[in-house]
């Protein structure tokens, strides 16, 4: 098998946070219905209550606050939510709602029960954040008229909207603006055996042939993410077809994934780098977050919002006050052993 079906033929990382041209397709796979929306079972079981309870009182749903780490399914679920309701939505992000009329423009053209999803809703910015105060609260909108001394305050009232707000840090969302939401929702990481339904279903729609086994062999390398395991499908795919007869096989997947530099539990080289920068540049911690990415030259907020979640839930990662630590689990997937149980290394680091 040579190596050129690798990454050099794609040009963006699998885990990217960012929209690639390959997710064009993502929004054939997206679930429409909560029954479709595999996983999630805490969060799906309180919406299905709110939506039911809000549909009954003919009110809107109260705001929702979305928070986990890109690719969970954040956008997906708000759109179901919008179905469930029979109401519409638009679709906008934080950094895309650059003033107050910006703002001001999307709630006055909402209809009545419409929803209003605002992605990477910690980047809003303050003067933008605070016209949404009173539209969230009061469903009313205060414009100020004219300049200086003369200048005069007029209420607008608004539709009874939904705000369904997205965001990978609840950590940065102001307190004023997180006590407006009634209902906050997180979503986990998903398990493999969950991946491998939604790798399925996918496979289903794009007209893929895969077997069981190939699937869970996707689903176990996906980190936690269907967005990765959908990528993963595509590209396993393009190999099953140029290098198998069009079926993925666990073997398939097996091969495909290695050439993309996936390892068994779905690390890539971007985690290994890490991992291995703390271990030999830093004896495996405690190193603070921004001199780590200064390390291995990649964005803080990338570590923190993509690869962080996952290697802490494997275990191999811990976040201390002092900074990040490599554990024991992670030097044995690395086939290194630990300092401190080796005299030879003990020596190496007196
Ligand atoms: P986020 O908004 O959290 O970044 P998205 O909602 O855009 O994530 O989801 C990314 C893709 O993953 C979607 O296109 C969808 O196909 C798939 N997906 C996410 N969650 C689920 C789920 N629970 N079941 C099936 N597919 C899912």
């Amino acid at each position: 098998m040579s190596i050129d079906f690798g990454n050099d033929i794609y040009e963006e990382p699998l885990v990217a946070k960012t929209f690639l041209q390959e997710d064009a397709q993502e929004g054939s796979l997206r679930p429409r219905t909560l029954a479709d929306y595999i996983g999630q079972e805490k969060a799906k079981e309180n919406l299905a209550v709110f939506i039911e309870a809000a549909k009954r009182r003919q009110e809107a749903l109260d705001h929702v606050l979305l928070h986990g780490p890109p690719g969970l399914g954040k956008t997906t679920l708000a759109g179901i939510i919008a179905q469930e309701m029979g109401s519409g939505i638009r679709i906008t992000s934080g950094p895309a709602i650059e003033k107050p009329g910006d703002l001001a423009a999307l709630l006055t053209n909402l209809n009545e029960g419409d929803i209003l999803f605002v992605d990477e809703i910690h980047r809003l910015n303050r003067s933008v954040e605070e016209i949404l105060y009173p539209a969230m609260e009061d469903y009313a909108l205060d414009i100020i008229v004219g300049k200086g001394p003369s200048a005069n305050s007029i209420r607008l009232d608004l539709p009874k909207f939904t705000l369904i707000g997205a965001t990978t840090r609840a950590g940065q969302l102001s307190a004023p603006l997180r006590d407006r939401f009634g209902v906050t929702l997180r979503l986990e990481l998903y398990t493999p055996e969950e991946l491998a339904r939604i790798v399925t279903r996918s496979a289903g729609i794009l007209d893929v042939n895969i077997v069981p086994s190939g699937a869970y062999e996707i689903a176990r390398r996906s980190r936690g993410t269907p967005r990765i395991a959908n990528r993963m499908l595509r590209r396993v795919r393009d190999f099953a077809q140029v290098k198998a007869d069009g079926v993925i096989t666990e073997t398939v997947a097996d091969e495909a994934l290695c050439a993309l530099e996936i390892d068994h539990l779905g690390l890539d080289p971007v985690d290994r780098r890490m991992l291995h920068a703390i271990i030999e540049n830093y004896r495996g911690g405690p190193v603070g977050l921004e001199t780590l990415a200064a390390t291995i030259g990649e964005e803080s907020v990338t570590l923190e919002d993509v690869y962080e979640p996952y290697l802490m839930q494997l275990g191999f990662l811990t976040r201390t006050p002092r900074g990040r630590c490599v554990t024991r689990k992670a030097y044995a997937h690395l086939g290194l052993s630990v300092p401190g149980d080796d005299p030879e290394m003990e020596q190496l680091r007196i």
